[in-house]
């Protein structure tokens, strides 16, 4: 078996001893005698499974007990309606900053449900950066302020947590979350799709202070209902058993490793062997603003698109898989997950010192 560097944004890697975990328990777990997968969701081992999950990353993250974690289906893609359903019924306005692709969906989504404002943008230059915003961009009786925390397809991360004041701010955290200590504090909803730091796809994480619950849109559909399912443990419906079981031996395995602060400075190490090296030398360009650059998706360009495409042609030959860039920046694009080891991003550096000396521009 040949496991390769997967530098995909999304499904990506999971850790190898999480997927020997699950190999080992996949025709048999514990004495119940079948897979988790053929599992009821209301049997006593499935209950202790979700109940786990719950706990560890409560643990993990310090979730306080006024937060609802909920185990959803349908992606961070069906959170940009139900934040609507769930939250955008005071006065029905809401400010969203957008950063990116996936801000800019959740966005015009919104617009189908009320007064709808962009608040700030960083569409201007290709969203290579994030927009510095006080308390006094926002209107004071706005619902709720929407924000992408990590901004997968550019590159970008919010270095600050927005002041709203007393507006609950709601993050987008599909692509960062677990990748360092987050106050939940300071946010009203945290969402994320598990597919790429959590667990399979399949499932969406939801983390919502509780009193921000209970004053959904009478016409929501029931399954958006996020008071229903905190008050169903998540199980209004069968959930996604077995992703919300590799989220537990993913929660599990963060915690083995010392928690989220220790997974924060595996990952600044991480990324600094790429950011070092792109900055070192002039073959490469990263496109984003150093004050605004993600840990997790690092794009980077050669300035001649014939040469980006050779490059991910014989990276992937290399055992570098998936490191095209996004259609819209172009060049490459490496996704480097709490699951990619520093390793994997050494060898790359290594291979592309290798290609900058054969393939002068
Ligand atoms: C991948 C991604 C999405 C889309 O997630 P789905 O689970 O496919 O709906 C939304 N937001 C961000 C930040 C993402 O990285």
């Amino acid at each position: 078996m040949n496991r390769v560097y997967n530098f995909s944004a999304g499904p990506s890697m999971l850790p190898v001893p999480v997927l020997e975990q699950a190999r080992d328990e996949m025709l048999c777990y514990g004495e119940s005698g079948m897979s988790v997968m053929e599992m009821s969701h209301r049997s006593p081992d499935y209950e202790k499974i979700i109940t786990e999950a719950e706990a560890d990353l409560r643990k993990l993250v310090g979730i306080p007990d006024n937060y609802a974690v909920l185990f959803l289906q349908g992606g961070a893609t069906t959170q940009f309606a139900s934040v609507c359903y769930n939250l955008l019924t005071g006065s029905g306005k809401a400010d969203y900053i957008v950063t990116g692709q996936f801000s800019k969906k959740a966005y015009k989504e919104a617009t189908k449900y009320g007064d709808v404002r962009v608040v700030a943008s960083s569409e201007d230059k290709n969203n290579t950066y994030i927009p510095k915003v006080t308390k006094d961009d926002f209107r004071p009786d706005c619902d709720y302020v929407h924000i992408c925390f990590n901004n997968t397809i550019y590159g970008t991360k919010y270095h600050y947590i927005p002041d709203t004041g007393d507006i609950p701010l709601v993050a987008d955290m599909s692509s960062c979350i677990l990748s360092e200590p987050v106050d939940v504090t300071k946010f009203g909803v945290i969402y994320a799709g598990a597919q790429k730091n959590i667990a399979p796809a399949g499932l969406t994480l939801v983390i919502v202070r509780r009193d921000l619950l209970g004053h959904c849109r009478t016409d929501t559909p029931t399954m958006f209902d996020w008071q229903l399912q905190a008050d169903n443990g998540s199980m209004y419906n069968t959930p996604p058993c077995y992703p919300i079981y590799i989220a537990g031996l993913v929660f599990k395995w963060l915690l083995d490793r010392g928690g989220l602060e220790a997974v924060k400075e595996y990952n600044v190490r991480k990324a600094a062997v790429l950011y070092d090296y792109l900055d070192s030398q002039d073959y490469y360009t990263c496109p984003t603003e150093k004050d605004s650059r993600s840990m997790m998706n690092i794009p980077f360009v050669t300035g001649n698109p014939d040469i980006d495409k050779k490059f991910a042609k014989e990276a992937g030959e290399n055992g570098f898989k998936n490191i095209k860039g996004h259609r819209s920046v172009g060049g490459m694009r490496a996704s480097i997950y709490n699951a990619m080891p520093i390793e994997g991003v050494e060898k790359l550096v290594g291979f592309m010192k290798d290609f900058a000396e054969k393939n002068p521009k």
